[in-house]
């Protein structure tokens, strides 16, 4: 079981928590648990670590006293027996006190790396399971707090760190196995691992859902189970469509497809370890636990309608690369990959016109400085020699993708959402559609994304599935 940053915002959601995990425990058997940081926190660490690299003090010191007082309050409000409350705020002591030196050792320095900043993200995870593993005391079942670092290994990208899960699925049994034995109940960091050398990594922001699966992979556990603040996998982002609606089942690729384009209720790489092993994932609402959630398996059996949900991606810049001397010249689409891939720049979304005039490509906002660069370094001699007439980049676009793995072979679906947007006078700067068919991508102007979304999950009958 995971629990998320909004399941674990205050000491009466932590203990909520503790008592769906006792029960689960007490009625049906071994768990695991998983958690994130307490929501807000990740954010706040990283503002302090970039505030003490600005060598803005104030900042930095504001930030740290609110995550202090948050995890101080939580413990102190979870109204503990005496000595459990003295152990645990001498942990989290312990914690803020290891974290303040190396604040103050990036404050000194005027700098902070990725690796640093993984380091300093750590602290939000690593206070989050002693902080449910009294709850759990506290009601009665044995527990134990314990940092993923121990047994999840990692490849060396941090901030995105990949996780290596032979070496993991060796490691992590022989600690967790021994207490499942004797009943006592683990409580391990989301989000994090470490390099075979030992040095904490991070896998990417909302990773503990990631997390949450390579645990369930190295463990071999029969389900994983997934809890956050809505229904399950929904039909849309229900903060922009009130009329979404919880879809009962998904499977690997669709929901790996939904969360590669925005869907941020899951992790876009969450899916990979359970699809190796085919152990489903549930997405369930902590604040509703009887409610069912959402499926994710192998199993498509009973599924319904083509196009399954509508996700989208924002903060993003459209690059395209044009000129005629592209035509027909081999290797020019190679030739920008290549030098992005180089520079780490993710390309999310491509697409070429058949005139060959053109490739145009997504990025995320934040590289879009540097994919230009990038690219005019790489084509200097073919712009000087007019073969590239251009590289623009384009800001303020979005990504609107629709979902379904039955969309296969069904005709018109391309044809429904781009009358959708054209009736809503919508403009289509570009358009993508994987030859699996299992997503039709659009390139929309970002100030249109909120009525496009509404508009195609209505032209779909998304709302009344
Ligand atoms: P957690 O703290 O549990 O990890 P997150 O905030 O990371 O929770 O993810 C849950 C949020 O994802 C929901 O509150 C919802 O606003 C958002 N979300 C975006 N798209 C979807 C979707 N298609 N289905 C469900 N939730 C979605
Ligand atoms: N706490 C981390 C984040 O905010 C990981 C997570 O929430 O899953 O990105
Ligand atoms: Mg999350």
């Amino acid at each position: 079981m995971k629990f998320g940053g909004t399941s674990l915002g205050d000491s009466q959601k932590i203990k909520s928590v503790a008592k769906i995990v006792a029960d689960y425990f007490r009625a049906k058997g071994d768990v695991v648990v998983v958690v994130s940081a307490m929501s807000t926190v990740t954010d706040n660490l990283i503002n302090c670590a970039k505030s003490a690299a600005a060598k803005n003090k104030i900042q930095y010191e504001k930030h740290f006293e609110i995550l202090e007082k948050l995890h101080v309050g939580a413990a102190c409000n979870l109204k503990l027996s005496k000595n459990s409350q003295a152990s645990l705020l001498q942990t989290i002591d312990e914690h803020f006190r290891e974290l303040k030196e190396i604040l103050d050792s990036i404050y000194v320095l005027g700098e902070v790396s990725q690796r640093k900043l993984d380091l300093i993200c750590s602290f939000g995870e690593r206070l989050c399971p002693p902080l449910l593993a009294a709850a759990l005391k506290d009601l009665g079942v044995k527990a134990q707090a314990m940092a993923a670092s121990q047994f999840i290994v990692t490849d060396d990208h941090f901030g995105n760190a990949d996780p290596l899960l032979p070496q993991s699925a060796k490691k992590m049994p022989l600690v967790i196995a021994p207490l499942i034995k004797s009943k006592v109940i683990p409580v391990i960091t989301g989000f994090i691992g470490a390099t075979a050398k030992g040095e904490i990594t991070t896998l990417g922001r909302s990773g503990s859902d990631f997390s949450a699966t390579i645990v369930g992979y190295c463990l071999d556990a029969a389900e994983v189970w997934i809890w956050t603040d809505v229904d399950g996998v929904m039909t849309a982002d229900p903060r922009i469509v009130s009329q979404a609606q919880t879809i009962k089942r998904l499977s690997y690729d669709e929901a790996a497809e939904l969360s590669y384009f925005g869907a941020k209720v899951l992790h876009p790489r969450t899916v990979i370890p359970a699809s190796l092993k085919k152990i489903p994932i549930w997405i369930k609402n902590t604040f509703k636990p009887a409610f069912p959630g959402t499926v994710i398996s192998a199993d498509q059996n009973g599924t319904k309608g083509a196009v399954k949900a509508i996700a989208t991606i924002k903060n993003l810049s459209l690059v395209a690369v044009e000129g005629k001397g592209m035509l027909g010249v081999p290797g020019t689409a190679a030739k920008v990959f290549q030098a992005l891939a180089d520079q780490k720049v993710n390309v999310m979304f491509i697409s070429q016109a058949s005139s060959e005039h053109n490739i145009s490509f997504i990025v995320e906002r934040a590289d879009r400085e540097k994919t230009t660069q990038v690219l005019k370094k790489a084509f200097q001699l073919e712009l000087i020699n007019n073969l590239i007439d251009r590289i623009t980049s384009e800001d303020e676009v979005a990504i609107l993708a629709v979902v379904g793995e039955k969309m296969k072979g069904v005709p018109g679906i391309a044809g429904k959402t781009f009358s959708a947007l054209g009736d809503s006078k919508i403009s289509i700067v570009a358009i993508a559609q994987g030859s699996s068919e299992l997503n039709i991508s659009t390139v929309i102007k970002e100030e249109d994304l909120v009525k496009a979304v509404r508009t195609v999950h209505q032209a779909f009958h998304l709302g009344s599935i």
